[in-house]
């Protein structure tokens, strides 16, 4: 059970309710959901668990939802997780496994925190929710407003692949694409949100919807502990893609709380990955310092950040797990794509790429162990941007209607 929530600057606690940041610290200041955790250690069990849905409400003790709200029935969570041992033989681990989150319902890792999302609007008793999102935030708020009925208004930048805005279009979704930064859709929408009073979906400052993103490492620890892949350890690396920062702070939450609920021995230590050209939070860890909000110039349109709004939890998480951060230029980024598909048979888009592209540097530099075992989470599918997968993949083979034309090509 939701307990309330505590702001990660200044510890200031407020009771469960409809806040986005703290009233005091502003946009810096984070709210964190706390729980009653001896509750939940009481009747989250590995039993009670092996009886409960697969999907992401199995861990509903730990999820900000009241019993009987209304939700989306459509299946989000527990993704699958697969080996792929001529991957890591490529990326130079000893073993690594793929958690294949574009099989969400609407392909990407963010169904997770927009389920929570529409929840809480319908909770709150909003009439419609709003977004602004590079494209996959804004596709799966679209979709799960769809689930639940909610009209959703949308800013995108110019910068979104087609296929992102064509399921916003699909789902029924107003779209507003901003003439220009990503920066500057999200202020629009902060904006729209207080005149029309929608409901919020904002990534980086909204306490509920890291809680949903925070599933895919009670999911991670979950599937490795009940199972023969490692033998019930846990990887000792788990690689995340970063954009805002919110993905890999959920996952590190959630992964620890399995922990802490005493269904999980070890801790994975989490290897946060930026594009060369948005790599805000990279230089921070670096530095040890604050974010200097940077570029935004990547073909990982997913996580092209400029001004990351959740950086600082990201690298707390990071740092407490003995994790480590890396970048990738687009080059590796589009060689990952590649690897992922035609070794590991998963079908990644460029920013979910960019966790394996940033595990073979993080290898490569010493920080990850030849010896180690790892996972990667493909946050994304890869049909979510043609363009890129095309440009990485190559053209097919032009030929007459005639056997002679095939044989000369496969014969050559
Ligand atoms: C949003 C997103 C990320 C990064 O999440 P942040 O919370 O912005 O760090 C990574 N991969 C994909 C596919 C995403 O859509």
């Amino acid at each position: 059970m939701l307990t309330g929530l505590v702001c990660i600057v200044c510890g200031r606690s407020y009771a469960p309710g409809d806040h986005q940041t703290c009233t005091v610290c502003g946009p810096g200041g984070i709210l964190d959901a706390r729980y009653d955790y001896d509750a939940a250690r009481v009747s989250l069990t590995a039993d009670a668990l092996a009886g409960r849905g697969r999907d992401m409400w199995r861990y509903r003790e730990v999820l900000p939802v009241p019993e009987g709200a209304r939700r989306p029935d459509v299946q989000v969570g527990w993704s699958p997780i697969r080996e792929a041992p001529r991957l890591a033989a490529a990326v130079g681990v000893r073993r690594l496994f793929l958690k294949d989150d574009g099989r969400n319902p609407t392909s990407s890792f963010k169904d997770r925190a927009s389920a929570v999302g529409v929840t809480k609007a319908l909770e709150f008793g909003y009439q419609a929710v709003a977004c602004a999102s590079t494209g996959n935030a804004a596709s799966s708020l679209a979709g799960m407003a769809a689930a639940v009925e909610l009209p959703a208004y949308i800013f995108v930048p110019e910068r979104a692949p087609e296929p992102k805005i064509a399921q916003l279009l699909m789902f029924g979704a107003t779209v507003f694409r901003v003439r220009g930064s990503y920066e500057q859709a999200f202020e629009l929408c902060r904006a729209a949100c207080e005149r029309f009073r929608w409901y919020n979906r904002n990534s980086g400052t909204n306490p509920y919807l890291v809680e949903g993103k925070k599933t895919a490492g009670l999911e991670i620890a979950e599937q490795f502990s009940g199972s023969a892949m490692l033998d019930g350890a846990l990887p000792d690396w788990v690689a995340v893609s970063v954009g805002d920062g919110c993905t890999i702070g959920g996952i590190t939450k959630g992964l620890h709380e399995f922990k802490r609920l005493g269904l999980a021995r070890a801790m994975p230590s989490m290897l946060g990955v930026q594009a060369e050209g948005a790599s805000a939070i990279v230089r921070a860890f670096r530095s040890k310092g604050d974010v200097v909000p940077s570029g935004a110039d990547t073909v990982a349109d997913s996580i092209a950040v400029g001004t990351p709004r959740n950086w600082r939890r990201a690298l707390a998480w990071v740092r407490a797990s003995r994790g480590s951060m890396v970048s990738v230029p687009d080059a590796a980024i589009l060689e990952a794509m590649r690897e992922t598909a035609r070794l590991g048979a998963v079908f990644a888009e460029p920013a979910a790429a960019a966790a394996v592209a940033g595990l073979r540097r993080a290898v490569a530099e010493g920080i990850v162990p030849a010896g180690a075992t790892a996972l990667a989470v493909i946050t994304g599918n890869g049909l979510k941007d043609v363009r890129a997968a095309m440009s990485a993949a190559g053209q097919p083979h032009d030929v007459r209607p005639d056997l002679a034309a095939v044989a000369d090509i496969v014969e050559r």
